[in-house]
């Protein structure tokens, strides 16, 4: 294979981010936040929001070269279908049973987040014996929710299990940074690495998604282009020094303008702490922009875009902000990393 063919392309499986569906009766046309780096025949996946293995098949990737699932963080709409990829996914991965395809993401938090200021009778934590499952924890639960299906298919279909199939680990954050979950879940940090194997080297950081924690960006190094994807994230240095020189920079953009309208007028403690939670924990178009040119990034796409439902004006206007080529992806959108096609011209 020539280094042409192995220059990494990224297909924008899912471009909605939160935990929504988008449609509000009119046909849906982005889906929950998934990405696949796809070098050479192979792909790695970021992230399984709602719809992942709909669009995997749309996009004409088989399961059979899946060399990686890696989970920015815990949040629903990164990690809802991460049962039904496993689960549906076993029928195109018989005979990779030798050879695990890892699950990469965030450990178990190790402390609940802090009580709202705003709550008014302390609500009840779900599942106090184990509030707050990391990656490999919350695969096996997933899978040990399905074991009357998964158990008919095994034993009586002689079906591969998504346990043989899949090894899901949890990050391991660097000693020595002073992380903690609630105190200090975005310490300034060099990225590290998680993942390496013949076609690519992924590195990590922390981002500042709070209250959820540890929330990871990651970098895909690989010999013919690097692409780097912020996760969801407020504003970090800590991006800025994972996407140093990027070919290719997804980051998160939400509208604020539309957390505005969503919540104005509504008074009550819930609908408040919802606010609160966008403003520190989301980038604003404008801001994104103003951080790939930080970190000299070649290429920056906007993706998980919230609201999914947003006209493709409110995220151009950040074009001003970045003097690079500029992508508003739509879902199953192909972003070559080295040569870019114009995909978004109009
Ligand atoms: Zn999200
Ligand atoms: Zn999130």
């Amino acid at each position: 294979m020539t280094s042409t063919d192995l220059e990494p392309r990224v297909i924008t499986l899912g471009t909605a981010g939160g935990p929504r569906w988008w449609g509000s009766g009119e046909p849906i046309t982005r889906t929950g936040i998934a990405t696949a780096i796809q070098v050479g025949d192979e792909f790695y996946l970021v992230d399984c929001g709602h719809g992942v293995g709909r669009r995997i098949n749309e996009a004409g990737l088989s399961l059979k070269n899946l060399r990686g699932v890696f989970i920015t963080h815990l949040h629903s709409d990164h990690t809802v279908d991460l049962a039904s990829l496993a689960i549906f996914g076993l029928y195109e991965m018989v005979g990779r049973e030798g050879a695990p395809v890892p699950i990469i993401g965030p450990g178990d938090r190790g402390a609940l987040p802090p009580l709202s200021p705003r709550a008014v009778v302390p609500p009840r934590p779900v599942a106090p014996e184990c509030p707050t499952p990391g990656t490999a924890r919350m695969f096996a639960t997933l899978m040990a929710a399905h074991a009357t299906d998964l158990n008919d298919r095994v034993l009586d279909s002689l079906r591969p299990s998504p346990l043989d199939l899949f090894d899901a680990r949890d990050i391991e954050i660097p000693a020595g940074i002073a992380y903690h979950p609630n105190d200090r879940p975005t310490p300034a940090m060099e990225p590290f690495e998680i993942f390496r194997d013949d076609l690519v080297t992924v590195t990590a950081t922390l981002v500042e998604h709070p209250p959820i924690a540890p929330a990871f960006a990651f970098r895909f190094d690989t010999a013919a282009g690097s692409v780097t994807i912020s996760g969801d994230t407020a504003p970090t240095q800590n991006l800025v020094r994972l996407a140093r020189d990027t070919d290719l920079l997804l980051h998160e953009a939400i509208d604020f303008a539309f957390v505005e309208s969503v919540y104005a007028g509504r008074a009550d403690e819930g609908s408040r702490a919802s606010r609160d939670h966008h403003y520190k924990s989301h980038t604003s178009v404008g801001d994104a922009a103003r951080l790939a040119a930080e970190a000299g990034a070649r290429q920056l796409a906007l993706h998980h875009l919230v609201p999914g439902t947003a006209k493709d004006d409110v995220w151009r206007a950040a074009a001003r902000d970045f003097p690079g080529a500029f992508h508003v992806p739509d879902d199953l959108d192909v972003l070559p990393v080295r040569s870019p096609v114009p995909v978004d011209a109009s």
